[in-house]
C-alpha cells in the first residue's frame, strides 16, 4: 500500500506525496520536521506538514529568490538570510563575490538535519569562510543588529508558528533600516491563488515602509497553485525597471551556470497576472510591467 504524505497547508485543497522511505521525523523544540523520498522529487522535507524544499525542484526558489536581487543591486557584498536553514540560499548567495553572508535560523536542528539528509542544499556552505550562522530568531536579530546589508532575504516558512513575526509591519520596518544605500528586502509571500491574504497584507505592510517596492513570481511545481510570488522592497533601488543593458551585461559577465534563472527569466518574472495585481496595493505599488 502506499504512503501518502498528504500536506498541511490550505484549507480546502491538499496535495499529497508518495513516500518510498521515511528518512527522519521528529519534534524539534519549535516545529514538526519531516524529511522522507519521493520517487520523482528526490528528497522532500516538510515543517509541521508544510513542504518546505524538495531536491527536483529547489533550484527554482533558491536562484530566484538570490540572483534577481543579486544581479538588481550589481554590487553585493554583505547579506543577510532570514531563515533559510535548510541552506539552498546561502548556496546561492555563495555563488556571488560577497565578503560576508549571515544565516539567522530560529531552529538548528533544521540546519543539521538539512547538512545531514539533504547536503545538496547548502553544498558546504555553512562551512564557506564568507558565512556567519546564527541560530536564533531573525526578529530579535534584526532588532538588534548594527550592521548595514547590501540584500535581506526572507527565506521563511509560511506566517504561522515561528515564522509569523516575520510577516508584520513592525518587522519590515526593521529590515528597512538595516539596509545600506541601494538595499533590497526579498520577502518569500505564498502562492497568491490559494494565499490571497498573505500577499494583499504584506502589500498593504509594505506601504510606507519601502519606497519602492513589488512582487515578482516564480513557478515552482511543488509549491501547489500556481505562481509563487516574492515580495521586494527599498529605499534606494527600484528593481522592477525593465533590464538595463548594464544589467544584462552583469548577468553575462557572471557567467553562472543555473537551470531556471536567466535574464529574459528575470525580466519577465515581474510581469503579473490581473489577479494578482488586484492583489496589490496598485496605488503605492512599483509595478512598471
Ligand atoms: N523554502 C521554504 C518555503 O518557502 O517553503 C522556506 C524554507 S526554510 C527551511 C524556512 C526556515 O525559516 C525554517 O528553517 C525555520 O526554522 C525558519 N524560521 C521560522 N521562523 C523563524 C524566525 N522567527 N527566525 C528565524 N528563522 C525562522
Amino acid at each position: 500500500m502506499t504512503d501518502w504524505f498528504r500536506e498541511n497547508l490550505h484549507a480546502t485543497v491538499t496535495q499529497s506525496f508518495a513516500r518510498t522511505n521515511t528518512v527522519y521525523a521528529g519534534d524539534t523544540d519549535f516545529q514538526r520536521v519531516e524529511i522522507f523520498d519521493n520517487e520523482v522529487l528526490g528528497r522532500v522535507m516538510a515543517l509541521d506538514g508544510i513542504v518546505q524544499t524538495t531536491e527536483k525542484d529547489e533550484f527554482i526558489y533558491h536562484e530566484m529568490l538570490v540572483h534577481v536581487p543579486a544581479f538588481a543591486h550589481g554590487d553585493m557584498r554583505n547579506v543577510l538570510i532570514v531563515g533559510g536553514g535548510d541552506g539552498g540560499a546561502l548556496r546561492e548567495v555563495l555563488r556571488h563575490p560577497v565578503d560576508r553572508v549571515t544565516v539567522v535560523d530560529i531552529d538548528g536542528q533544521v540546519i543539521d538535519l538539512s547538512k545531514k539528509f539533504m547536503p545538496g542544499l547548502s553544498a558546504g556552505g555553512f562551512e564557506d569562510a564568507r558565512a556567519n550562522v546564527i541560530v536564533g530568531d531573525g526578529v530579535k536579530f534584526v532588532n538588534e543588529t548594527d550592521e548595514r546589508f547590501d540584500v535581506v532575504i526572507i527565506d521563511s516558512t509560511d506566517p504561522v508558528g515561528p515564522g509569523e513575526g516575520l510577516f508584520t509591519r513592525a518587522f519590515y520596518q526593521r529590515c528597512a533600516a538595516i539596509l545600506a544605500a541601494r538595499g533590497v528586502v526579498i520577502t518569500q509571500n505564498g502562492v497568491p491563488f490559494l494565499q490571497s491574504d498573505e500577499l494583499r497584507r504584506t502589500s498593504q505592510r509594505f506601504v510606507g515602509v519601502f519606497q519602492h517596492f513589488g512582487f515578482y513570481v516564480i513557478a515552482v511545481p511543488t509549491y501547489y497553485g500556481g505562481f509563487m510570488a516574492l515580495g521586494w522592497g527599498s529605499n534606494g533601488l527600484d528593481i522592477s525597471r525593465p533590464l538595463t543593458p548594464e544589467v544584462s551585461r552583469r548577468i553575462d559577465a557572471a557567467g553562472l551556470q543555473t537551470r531556471y534563472y536567466n535574464s529574459a527569466i528575470h525580466h519577465g518574472a515581474f510581469a503579473l497576472p490581473q489577479y494578482i495585481r488586484a492583489l496589490i496595493d496598485a496605488e503605492s505599488a512599483t509595478l512598471t510591467l
